[in-house]
């Protein structure tokens, strides 16, 4: 049950640079706003070491520190913060029902800004060395990785997008995919076949990720042949796909084949007075900086909406 204590004029959904950059804004605008974020305020990008690719901060800043400033800017302007997964969407009359693992909340329009994980291998090692030699964007990390010899797990356009980008900073690039031949498109292929730092290792898995401070080796594993070895690398990118955080959505609005959602430059969604924004959203170029520019013209947007 909502009571008024529970009824505001925006609700976000998520916690990142997406959704805290779209509370500055609507709390800016004096709309009675509420953010609902499931794990710690600060998404993705408050797990980077270092983020140097935000503009502003011409040394660099640690995507914690930078998420919390971001935060404390929003909550100055009256941006409310609840901890709590939300786990449904539902339209009531004109307005939006948000339900959670807290109690449900309502509110004239709603911005999604759930963001997407990054798929992980799952394999020993994967989590321990994360931000220490494992890591999942190469626009982001890869300059951490100079003259030192780095993996790319993965097959698809993505992961191919990832060794090409190391091809400035890393000594060699080992591709380590588990079938026979790549899924990327002809075109990247053919760039990565004639890239002469990209070399290939087939129908092999990764089992292990070793180390001590930072990476070290990787255990592979040939699924063809059954032989099992270990590889001398100091970083290990892993590209194998990402998930939108959008189930929770389903049977409100339409999701891609990939989960993502549609929405056009204003950052509507196909439901009046729904908004989404950042790595969630189809297209997205998924960077900081995109997802705060997303944030700002959803909360536009919806002010506008409430407005009219
Ligand atoms: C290790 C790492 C390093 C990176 N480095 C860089 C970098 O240097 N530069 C750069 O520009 N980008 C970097 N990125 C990418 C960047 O982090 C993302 O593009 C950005 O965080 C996306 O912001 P977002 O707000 O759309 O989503 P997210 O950051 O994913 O935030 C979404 C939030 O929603 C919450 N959420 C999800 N589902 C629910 C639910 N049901 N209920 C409530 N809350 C929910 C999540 O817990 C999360 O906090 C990096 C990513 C990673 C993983």
């Amino acid at each position: 049950m909502t009571n008024n204590a529970n009824r505001y004029d925006v609700i976000i959904i998520g916690g990142g640079p997406a959704g805290l950059t779209a509370g500055l804004y609507t709390s800016r605008a004096k709309l009675n706003s509420l953010l609902i974020e499931k794990g710690l305020v600060g998404g993705q990008i408050s797990t980077a070491e270092k983020v140097d690719n935000y503009p502003g901060f011409p040394d660099g800043i640690d995507g914690f520190e930078l998420t919390d400033l971001m935060h404390r800017q929003a909550t100055k302007y009256g941006l409310k913060t609840v901890i709590a997964e939300v786990t449904g969407v539902e339209l009531q009359q004109k307005q939006i029902a948000v339900k959670t693992t807290e109690g449900d909340h309502i509110a004239g329009a709603a911005i999604i800004a759930s963001g997407s994980d990054r798929q992980k291998l799952g394999i020993p090692g994967e989590q321990e060395f994360t931000g220490k030699g494992v890591a999942y964007c190469a626009t982001c990390d890869a300059a951490f990785f100079r003259d030192v010899p780095v993996a790319v797990v993965g097959g698809g356009n993505a992961a191919i997008t990832e060794a090409l980008h190391l091809i400035k900073f890393a000594s060699k690039i080992t591709m380590i995919h588990r079938r026979n031949q790549l899924r990327a498109s002809a075109i990247l292929q053919e760039k990565a076949f004639s890239e002469p730092k990209i070399e290939f290792i087939w129908d092999t898995v990764v089992e292990e990720i070793e180390g001590e401070d930072t990476v070290k080796r990787v255990g592979l594993h040939n699924v063809k042949t059954d032989e099992k070895y270990t590889m001398e690398i100091a970083g290990i990118f892993i590209a194998v796909g990402l998930k939108p955080n959008t189930d929770y959505l389903k049977g409100i609005l339409k999701l891609d084949a990939g989960g993502y959602i549609a929405t056009n430059s204003k950052m509507e969604t196909e439901v009046p007075g729904i908004f989404a924004a950042g790595d969630v959203r189809r297209n997205s170029a998924r960077q900081a900086i995109t997802a705060a520019g997303d944030g700002a013209t959803a909360a536009f947007y919806a002010e506008k909406f409430l407005a009219e």
